[in-house]
């Protein structure tokens, strides 16, 4: 970790961690490209963030690009790998025009969609795959953190994944990108 990322780690309080990858896999960004996101956001919005990283994706997480786990004692944020090809292809019976509904944030940042023989096949540009992840998918993970923080201080329980809590995740990354970086795309 450069001198840098290591003083923003030690200003915000917040660990940067980057677990090695094996063979044929990549990360989406660096911790560079985590630190610069999170240098830019109200530090009032991070407080009880305790780990922000980079983790390795598995069949089963494969086509979740990142995670927020709250703690009590100190909520965490992994984004994934991706394989080194930055493609991934599963079968599906849906529409094309579903499908576009479905990644339209993904489409704005450039990712390519085809549907062929039942298989859909997911391909990305590493830059803009870079700038989707820690432009959006982080932020989308920091917008799922102040959601929960805001219920804890009203003496809420956490909430659970549903509909309502993905949308908030979502106007809050939107909302911030436009923000920080003048659009949403
Ligand atoms: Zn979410």
């Amino acid at each position: 970790m450069g001198c840098e990322l290591k003083r923003l780690s030690e200003t915000l309080g917040i660990e940067l961690f980057e677990v090695p990858l094996q063979a044929g896999w990549t990360y989406p960004c660096s911790l560079d490209d985590i630190g610069e996101v999170l240098a830019r956001i109200d530090r009032a919005d991070l407080v009880g963030l305790a780990k922000v990283g980079l983790g390795p994706s598995t069949r089963k997480r494969n086509s979740t690009n990142g995670r927020y786990v709250y703690e009590p004692g100190g909520s965490s944020i992994t984004l994934y790998s991706f394989a080194d090809n930055l493609e991934y292809s599963y079968r599906n019976g849906r529409r094309i025009e579903q499908l576009r509904q479905w990644y339209y944030r993904e489409l704005m940042y450039g990712m390519q969609l085809d549907v062929e023989g039942g298989r859909v096949r997911l391909k990305w540009s590493a830059e803009d795959l870079r700038l989707f992840i820690s432009r959006h998918v982080l932020l989308h993970e920091v917008g799922h953190h102040v959601h929960q923080m805001s219920r804890v201080r009203r003496g809420l329980a956490p909430a659970d994944a549903s509909n309502f809590s993905e949308q908030l995740a979502e106007h809050y990354a939107c909302r911030m990108t436009a923000m920080l970086f003048a659009g949403c795309g």
